[in-house]
């Protein structure tokens, strides 16, 4: 049965060039893929049934807690175990954007969660490196140092994604790094030493912040020299206060860019609604943002679905999902010709549309 409820995509975003910067390789498998992958593994599900196990997700998603959210991964996590399903993941995971019409995409993914199902973290990066250079799009890969363990864990993260960054001899790799997992209580200043040693590496970063917890950790992410942020919603609190100006003057002057991801916010709490969506604020304001996905498994969306939402509900125009494809090129970690080449199809697109 379909949901009516749901915003469709409609044929024109979906043929318009897409920017995808933040989508989690363990939150955005199929569902085919993820019970073919438990049956093969002998992992219990809670369903076999491909729509009740879609409406399960939905359930989780819906509970209005980052924490009751993040339990769908050990689900994912453990099915994704074993080298060729790693490769598997990652390729369906850039075909399938490529199918929603992105030019580029950066995948996610924190290697060593795999380490306790008897997986090397290098093996491991070097599976899904491989899956995304089997797909014909563009693509990169962000390692997630997970921001509760201990900082000689995400030190050990940080080295993997030294080891396997993209380079002149290696077409597809590692791009840049992320802290991601549980927010509140867990600061990335804990992890500022392995920061400040990947950046003095020249890997960007790119940072979970302000989305469980308030708007100051989003400064806190810049200064540990996070040049994108996970979200940032929370900012939007800050921006109406009296420190607002100075705050919005330090990313700007950083070159900041969001990475909002309306339909997970609403999930986890951190957005009431799409309708009320701190997006707008934070747009109006004149920060640098994206539409993102997230995690289309566990969050049951689409790149296509968040635009349409934001049109739908939010009152964004073409011209603002146009702008915002262009920030998020710029705030790409690609490499240059990658970006200059995905800029001249937006462009393309653009002029046919008439919207430039
Ligand atoms: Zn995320």
């Amino acid at each position: 049965m379909m949901d009516m409820s749901s915003p469709r995509p409609d044929p024109e975003l979906a043929s318009m060039p897409k920017v995808l910067l933040h989508d989690h390789l363990d939150g955005s498998l199929r569902i085919s893929t993820l019970i073919e992958l438990c049956r093969r593994r002998g992992l219990a599900l809670p369903t076999r049934d491909p729509g009740a196990l879609k409406q399960w997700f939905e359930g989780n998603a819906m509970a209005g807690s980052l924490e009751r959210y993040l339990q769908g991964f050990a689900l994912t996590v453990a099915a994704m175990a074993d080298v060729q399903a790693l490769e598997r993941v990652a390729f369906e995971a850039a075909e399938d954007a490529r199918a929603q019409g992105c030019v580029l995409a950066e995948f996610r993914m924190a290697p060593l969660l795999l380490q306790p199902h008897g997986v090397a973290p290098d093996d491991a990066l070097a599976a899904m490196l491989a899956g995304l250079e089997r797909s014909e799009l563009a693509c990169g890969l962000i390692v997630c140092g997970m921001r509760h363990e201990a900082p000689e864990r995400v030190a050990q993260a940080a080295d993997l994604a030294l080891r396997h960054r993209v380079s002149p001899q290696r077409a597809v790799g590692v791009v840049g790094f992320d802290l991601a997992g549980p927010e509140r209580g867990w600061p990335a200043t804990r992890h500022a030493k392995a920061l400040a040693r990947l950046r003095e590496a020249g890997l960007p970063l790119t940072l979970h912040a302000g989305e469980a917890d308030e708007g100051q950790r989003v400064l806190e992410a810049v200064a540990l020299g996070a040049q994108r942020i996970g979200h940032g919603v929370r900012l939007a609190d800050l921006l109406n206060t009296d420190e607002g100006p100075q705050a919005l003057q330090t990313l700007q002057a950083a070159r900041v860019h969001l990475e909002i991801c309306p339909t997970s916010n609403v999930q986890t709490g951190a957005a009431v609604s799409i309708a009320d969506h701190p997006i707008r604020s934070l747009w109006d304001a004149g920060v640098s943002l994206s539409f993102q996905t997230d995690n289309q498994l566990v969050s049951c969306t689409t790149l296509n679905r968040e635009g349409q939402a934001l049109m739908d509900e939010a009152g964004f125009q073409w011209a603002d999902l146009l702008a915002m494809q262009e920030q998020a090129l710029q705030a790409s970690f690609l490499p240059a010709p990658i970006t200059q080449a995905a800029s001249n199809k937006l462009q393309a697109w653009a002029e046919v549309q008439g919207l430039r």
